[in-house]
């Protein structure tokens, strides 16, 4: 249950949100039940946790294909990206070091230009 809460979520909810939805659809599941399945998730990497910088681990599915995240530091909301120049200059970074890129993780934040106030 908490899988399907997880795999319908598309906008990388912490484990409170995630314990508010799953509490919704079961009232009896605990918040340390979905801690646990949280991190069992995690170890077997059928789950991505981020830190978003303001404190609280946030999750999402691990992706099948790779992309990146810009997060509004004033709303938490995280837009996913792919920009393949980005990615080709990651490598080329990488190689002009020594090494071969294997993973990497680039996270922008933001502030929305059109927000008022
Ligand atoms: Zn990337």
């Amino acid at each position: 249950m908490i899988a399907r809460v997880l795999s319908d979520a598309e906008d990388h909810p912490d484990v409170e949100k995630l314990y508010e939805r799953a509490a919704a659809i079961d009232p009896g599941i605990s918040i340390a039940t979905v801690y646990r399945t949280v991190r069992l998730f995690e170890e077997a990497g059928i789950l991505d946790r981020h830190d978003f910088g303001d404190g609280r681990a946030r999750y999402e599915p691990a992706p099948e294909a790779h992309h990146d995240h810009l997060i509004d530091v004033e709303t938490g909301n995280v837009i996913e990206f792919v920009d393949p120049e980005l990615e080709q200059l990651q490598k080329l970074i990488a190689e002009r070091l020594g090494f071969r890129l294997v993973d990497h993780r680039m996270e922008l934040y933001g502030v929305a230009l059109d927000r008022k106030g």
